[in-house]
């Protein structure tokens, strides 16, 4: 009996352990994957977050697992990391801000306080979107491109290679575009300049705010 108890116990500790929740998840969409229509498909919203996405997040669990970067949180691991650990906490970052940014009850324009940073900096939102979309047709290869808030307060657009996050400089990413081929090939197949000018359409300037 006594044996037989013990070896339930032990089942029990096993199943708690193996059940012990990695310390990244794949965030939810909030909205579904046909949600953008023409500016993003299905096709591409689920890979992108239900492959792309989870692969990174996946990777980064497997990384930390073990290690002291399992107890930090995605920001403090992507300033303080580098080479595959890195790369997939980047890219898990980068595309935690880039699903949570779109929605297809957009608010296309920003308001307040950073509308008015953003008239401040570059003399009103459409001279801004030039100014943004030009730093994108710059990036060779895969990279994103940043609107971000600097040590100052003030604005930057920052064009990054691969994974990068303005956060390595110190500064607060706002919104991001994701340059790679993989956020746009189906749709647009090597018409980037195409999907980077729709995509403008359903981001949500109100989630955006928020992060200024
Ligand atoms: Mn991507």
């Amino acid at each position: 009996m006594k044996t037989v108890l013990s070896t339930l116990l032990l089942f029990i500790g096993i199943s708690l352990f193996a059940q012990k929740q990695a310390p990244f998840q794949l965030i939810e969409l909030p909205y579904p994957t046909n949600a953008f229509g023409p500016v993003i498909s299905s096709q591409t919203i689920e890979l992108h977050h239900g492959k792309h996405l989870k692969g990174y997040v996946d990777n980064l669990n497997k990384l930390v697992a073990g290690t002291a970067y399992e107890n930090m949180s995605l920001e403090e691991i992507v300033a303080s990391s580098e080479g595959a650990l890195f790369n997939n906490a980047g890219q898990t970052l980068n595309h935690n801000l880039y699903f949570t940014q779109l929605s297809p009850n957009a608010r296309n324009v920003p308001e307040g306080p950073l509308a008015d940073a953003i008239n401040k900096q570059w003399g009103s939102f459409s001279k801004f979107k030039e100014a943004f979309l030009k730093a994108c047709g710059g990036v060779f290869g895969s990279g994103w491109v940043w609107l971000a808030k600097d040590k100052n307060g003030d604005l930057q657009i920052v064009p990054e290679a691969n994974a990068g996050n303005p956060i390595t400089k110190g500064m607060t990413p706002l919104m991001g575009l994701d340059v790679w081929e993989h956020a746009y090939y189906i749709d647009y197949q090597n018409r980037r300049a195409d999907h980077l000018n729709s995509i403008w359409n359903v981001i949500d300037w109100s989630v955006v705010e928020k992060r200024y």
